[in-house]
């Protein structure tokens, strides 16, 4: 299904679109009771891979949503970088995982909700790569809600 052009919109309505695409994903990590972060890789107007938090079932810290898709899309694109692809994500990217994105080069990061003790720019905005376009707080609130209620229930 093709969202927009190939030349890109980059509206606020394409970008709610595909990051409810990963909050559909952050909440099949929340079934898992894997800690409740999704993402996908968009290019052309596409969703090109999806990926969600499996620290637990991995037995791997490094599973993060964004390291999942980030292999899913290289695979699905038969190259290692991520040119003209933007990623989305539920919760703003930690330091690996932004410097992962540098090494991709992807083009855009969309996410939801800042994380301000994990999240790369509590450390520095220099990990991400320097053409790489950031914009956060979509959907803000929804990805915000479905951690905190993760972490409400584990306490519980
Ligand atoms: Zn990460």
């Amino acid at each position: 299904m093709k969202y927009f052009s190939a030349e890109g919109d980059t509206s606020e309505s394409v970008d709610e679109l595909f990051m409810r695409e990963a909050l559909r994903l952050a909440k099949i990590a929340y079934e898992a009771d894997e800690i409740p972060i999704g993402a996908v890789i968009v290019a052309n107007g596409q969703v090109i891979a999806k990926g969600y938090n499996l620290t637990e079932r991995l037995h791997d810290v490094t599973a993060h949503a964004e390291m999942q898709a980030f292999t899913a899309a290289a695979n699905h694109l038969g190259g290692k970088y991520l040119k003209g692809c933007t990623l989305y994500v539920t919760i703003e990217p930690c330091v690996m995982c932004a410097g992962a994105a540098y090494w991709v080069q992807v083009d855009r990061i969309v996410y939801g909700a800042k994380d301000d003790k994990r999240g790369y720019s509590a450390f520095h905005d220099r990990i991400i790569h320097p053409k790489t376009e950031i914009k956060g707080g979509v959907l803000e609130t929804d990805c915000s809600d479905l951690i905190q209620s993760f972490f409400r229930n584990k306490r519980n």
